[in-house]
């Protein structure tokens, strides 16, 4: 298996460049120089007296550019260039200036040596003695900015990242996961990196993440590998090396328990989703659609309980008019619920479109599928269906693109900002925006994602919250009203059943009693089968009234908060935008001041969704409904 050596550029050592550079400086400390990069000027006038200096190594074998690059110094390497320094020179080991400033992650000092090269996409591809590449050694220093730089802007730069091999075939994120360099990992995956690769010991990154308990890095990798890629349903668990182990089997073998159990855990629902998966017809069905038939069989059945048996109960009394008036309304309001639900489960919940590469072409598969898996597709601009955030938040940003080479927040970060790279979904191949989060049991990222549903089984989102919410009213006011009506004929029922009792057996006339009308119909036996059933009914329905109304209670209190449930569980711990001043305690950056304004927002996405044109639409009016039916919601 793999050696336990770093790889990459021998340890740059301290750079203690003294400031008395002799005139003029031998080559040694001209590198010091080069490496300090703040006296330009002197830099200069030392390559005027002496141009050889911009191509003699150190004493060490490491050239200026070398040392230049390292420390990101990119005018240094510019004015070496403009010298006659060669992009190509290598130290001992191989490595060339490229491996030094991937090492340390310096984009600028990459930028300006690619600038100077002849021939960029060799330089890019060039080995070391060990054969790692520039991107393998970013990969394993943990270099994700270099690495997006080189995908997005450099020649055959994208290639290399998801596919560079180094003498042992092992690629880029092979050794971002041997590293446990998370970013990179994260990144390398949504490039398009196969998670499946083996390299000249039968091992996948996986393996070798796994091998050094890098758990964060094994659960990237078998997310990525049930998502779509080539390894799908977590088959990457059930990998053998050359040696004839797991990644558990190493895991385990190397002392990480915990993470071996874990990877075991991930193994075991891999196989269940397979053998769902693998059913055919309505078993199949049933599974995906978890439990929202058996919800409206449930919810249905309830009602016709109600009618059939409370409300015209055989033995019991005809119904008093507010009985009937009551009878109607809970069927009214059960088949609203229904209707909400089926809404609800149909509606698209505004699921994030994935990577083009991934929806059609590359893999043949679209992760999670779906009604709405059209919406992602080569001629949509994902810009056009994320609406732009709010300009009265401050986490406003002017541009909701979800491919990660062209994002703003990637592509362009602000100066000394560090990119929020756990923002990069691996399922979806995409940036998340801010709220957004990927769905395990649907496959794709939600806007606005409140959490999943097994009841409707589908996710609940910004564009579905409306009908959710509405499906969890009517069945709330409807368990409540027939609860009540149950209560009261139940009540009338055994105060009757009692009176007639008391009276039989004081020998009275049985039928004369205060409440004659209520046995007149019907011998005492029917009276009491029919308050058995009216019990009976209670009791199913106060269950689900409690339960139902208990989960409208907490989504009432969280959308008057402009909240998301994944919000209020995971707070500011799993979401840093909902941290207060200084990183401590709460500040929901979404709150609108007022109740009224929290549900107009939270309920803005379904009004975009629903009524507004279809997805993927260009037009300006499209765009600005959707903008204005969402705005805050959906921020990138
Ligand atoms: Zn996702």
């Amino acid at each position: 298996m793999a050696s336990g050596g770093a790889p990459g550029p021998a340890p740059p050592g301290p750079s203690s460049p003294r400031a008395d550079a002799p005139a003029p400086p031998s080559p040694s400390s001209f590198c010091r120089l080069a490496a300090r990069g703040s006296d330009l000027p002197a830099i200069a006038a030392a390559l005027a007296s002496n141009p050889a200096l911009a191509s003699s190594p150190d004493a060490q074998g490491f050239y200026p550019l070398q040392w230049a690059a390292l420390h990101d110094r990119a005018a240094v390497v510019t004015l070496l260039l403009q010298a006659g320094a060669l992009p190509s020179a290598a130290n001992p080991a191989g490595q060339t200036a490229l491996h030094w400033s991937a090492a340390r992650g310096a984009v600028a000092a990459g930028e300006a040596l690619l600038s100077g090269a002849p021939d960029q996409a060799s330089l890019l591809a060039a080995p070391d003695a060990q054969g790692y590449t520039p991107l393998h050694v970013a990969a394993q220093h943990d270099a994700p900015a270099w690495l997006h730089r080189a995908a997005g802007a450099w020649p055959g730069g994208l290639a290399a990242a998801r596919a560079a091999r180094d003498a042992h075939d092992r690629t880029p994120l092979h050794w971002a996961a041997y590293k446990g360099a998370t970013d990179a990992v994260r990144l390398l995956l949504v490039l398009g990196a196969d998670p499946g690769a083996t390299d000249d010991e039968g091992a996948t990154p996986l393996h070798w993440a796994a091998l050094r308990g890098h758990r964060d890095a094994c659960l990237l990798l078998v997310r990525a590998g049930s998502a779509g890629h080539r390894l799908g349903g977590g088959a990457a668990l059930g990998v053998r090396d050359g040696t004839g182990a797991t990644p558990t089997d190493l895991a385990r073998a190397k002392g990480h328990g915990f993470l071996a159990d874990r990877l075991a855990v991930e193994a075991a629902k891999a196989r269940q989703r397979e053998l769902l998966r693998g059913k055919a017809g309505l078993l199949s069905r049933l599974a995906g659609a978890h439990l929202a038939p058996l919800t409206l069989a449930l919810a249905l059945s309830l009602a016709w309980f109600f009618e059939a048996g409370v409300v015209w109960a055989r033995g019991a009394p005809p119904p008093d008019a507010p009985t009937v008036a009551a009878g109607w309304a809970v069927a009214a309001l059960a088949l609203a619920g229904c209707a909400c639900l089926v809404a609800t489960a149909r509606a698209d919940p505004g699921r994030l479109p994935v990577h083009p590469s991934l929806g059609k072409g590359e893999d043949g598969v679209r992760a999670g599928g779906g009604p709405s898996s059209d919406v992602a597709g080569p001629q949509q601009p994902p810009s056009s269906q994320w609406p732009d955030a709010s300009p009265k938040s401050p986490l406003h940003a002017p541009h909701a693109s979800t491919d990660v080479l062209s994002h703003p927040a990637f592509a362009h970060p602000p100066p000394a900002a560090r990119p929020d790279w756990a923002r990069l979904c691996v399922g979806c191949r995409a940036v998340r925006p801010l709220r957004a989060k990927h769905c395990g049991a649907t496959g794709a990222c939600v806007s606005r994602f409140d959490h999943h549903c097994p009841w409707t089984g589908c996710a609940i989102g910004g564009r579905n919250l409306a009908p959710f919410l509405g499906m969890l009213a009517s069945f709330t006011a409807a368990a409540g009203l027939a609860a009540a009506v149950a209560g009261a004929r139940l009540g009338g029922l055994m105060a009757a059943l009692a009176d007639h009792d008391r009276r039989a057996g004081a020998g009275g006339p049985p039928l004369q009693t205060t409440t004659p009308p209520l046995l007149s119909s019907g011998p005492p036996s029917g009276a009491a089968a029919a308050a058995a059933a009216a019990g009976l009914f209670l009791m199913f329905d106060g269950a689900v009234a409690l339960a139902v109304a208990v989960l409208t209670a907490v989504q009432v209190r969280q959308v008057s908060a402009n909240l998301t449930t994944a919000e209020a569980v995971g707070g500011p711990g799993r979401h840093p935008y909902l941290r207060g001043h200084g990183g401590r305690g709460w500040a929901n950056p979404f709150d609108r001041g007022t109740c009224a304004a929290n549900w107009a927002d939270a309920l803005g996405g379904w009004a975009g969704g629903r009524h507004g044109p279809a997805r993927g639409s260009a037009s300006p009016r499209g765009r600005r409904r959707q903008g204005g039916g969402n705005r805050g919601l959906e921020m990138v």
